[in-house]
């Protein structure tokens, strides 16, 4: 038997989360993050099962050829433009639109010997302070754009700081945007996930989800599921090792749990090599079969410890589920001080994936 560690990824349940961004964004049109390799679930995969989605977003010049070699004649999008003037004929011959986000980008772009137009996103920094250009430099930046040579359609981008938690700088972001772009009758793209479920004044032409079209949440006081979200990435395992420990001895490397009592510790097959959290601290959550429990000690770098108490059927062989349906990414993440981007797109590529 091969090591029972396997991530199934649930491609309906994708189409599903591209409904729910639709419903809740119903005048614009979705253009579905795939950086990343689509937060970790696979950017083939992803991409056929998200096909409804009016365009695609991903960071490299190699994942927007991968999706134009598999046919998608989509909208794709550069979320960080381009590095170098030599990138510039293969976006052109691609059709991709860079997000311009520096003046240096729109000097190349001018430069430029190109064969066809370049559609582009003009990104302003309206309070993030990541990428962007300076609001009060819109104008100077647009009139260049236009003289350029090569330039096609332009569309205006900002990106939220704090979409999740804070409303008032999304205020105060939207008011920067809309101050600095009113009258130029240029269309815009503001919301990510967040922002599609929390601020639909900041719906505008693109909308840009990510991690909900993975069936996570982005705010920590609700889970994917509480906003109609199904869960796209399980990492299932299963028990390949069963300990009787007694009180006062230690559990793991460093014996960083110690059984407060008589107990039986279960071995999972999964550890940080796999991408399951090394920060994960003892009271984990965890599912042995259908039964929430803890994990124990520290993760080592193949295997995991969790508490059988409650679970007093387990056996080796026992299905475990680290996250996805019936354990929510989110509460993993909080769990080992992390948020659930950062478990999903950490799957490690030993693990074997399987669509369902
Ligand atoms: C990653 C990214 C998104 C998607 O964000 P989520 O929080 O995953 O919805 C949207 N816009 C930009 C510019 C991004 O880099």
């Amino acid at each position: 038997m091969t090591r029972p560690l396997i991530a199934r990824i649930d491609t309906a349940a994708l189409a599903h989360n591209l409904g729910v961004a639709r419903a809740a964004a119903p005048n614009s049109r979705i253009l579905a993050v795939v950086k990343a390799d689509a937060y970790g679930h696979g950017l083939s995969r992803t991409a056929r099962a998200l096909r409804a989605a009016d365009g695609f977003a991903v960071l490299r010049l190699e994942e927007a050829a991968q999706l134009r070699g598999e046919g998608y004649s989509h909208p794709i999008v550069l979320l960080e433009g381009f590095f170098h003037p030599d990138e510039l004929p293969e976006i052109a011959r691609l059709r991709l639109r860079p997000v311009i986000h520096r003046s240096d980008q729109l000097d190349m772009l001018a430069r430029a010997r190109l064969a066809q137009r370049v559609d582009v996103l003009l990104k302003l920094n309206t309070g993030m302070n990541r990428l962007g250009i300076n609001p009060k430099r819109l104008l100077e930046m647009l009139a260049a754009l236009r003289a350029a040579p090569h330039i096609g359609g332009i569309t205006l981008m900002t990106h939220f700081a704090s979409a999740d938690e804070d409303d008032a700088s999304v205020e105060r972001q939207l008011a920067s945007f809309q101050t600095a772009t009113r009258d130029l009758g240029l269309p815009a793209s503001l919301a990510n996930s967040a922002a599609i479920l929390r601020h639909p004044q900041t719906h505008a032409d693109w909308v840009r989800p990510g991690i909900m079209l993975y069936g996570a949440s982005p705010f920590i006081e609700h889970s994917g599921e509480a906003l109609g979200l199904l869960p796209v990435m399980t990492l299932e395992s299963r028990l390949i090792g069963i300990q009787f420990v007694r009180k006062g001895e230690g559990v793991g490397y460093g014996a960083r749990y110690i059984a407060e009592r008589d107990m039986k510790v279960g071995i999972v097959a999964a550890g940080y090599a796999d991408g399951y959290p090394r920060h994960a601290d003892t009271g984990t959550p965890i599912l042995v079969g259908n039964q929430i429990t803890r994990t124990l000690g520290r993760v080592s770098m193949d295997m995991l410890n969790v508490d059988l108490t409650p679970v007093p059927t387990a056996h080796i062989g026992s299905a475990v589920t680290l996250w996805g349906s019936g354990l929510p990414v989110e509460h993993v993440a909080a769990a080992a001080g992390t948020i659930s981007y950062e478990l999903l797109t950490a799957l490690a590529p030993r693990v074997p994936v399987e669509e369902t």
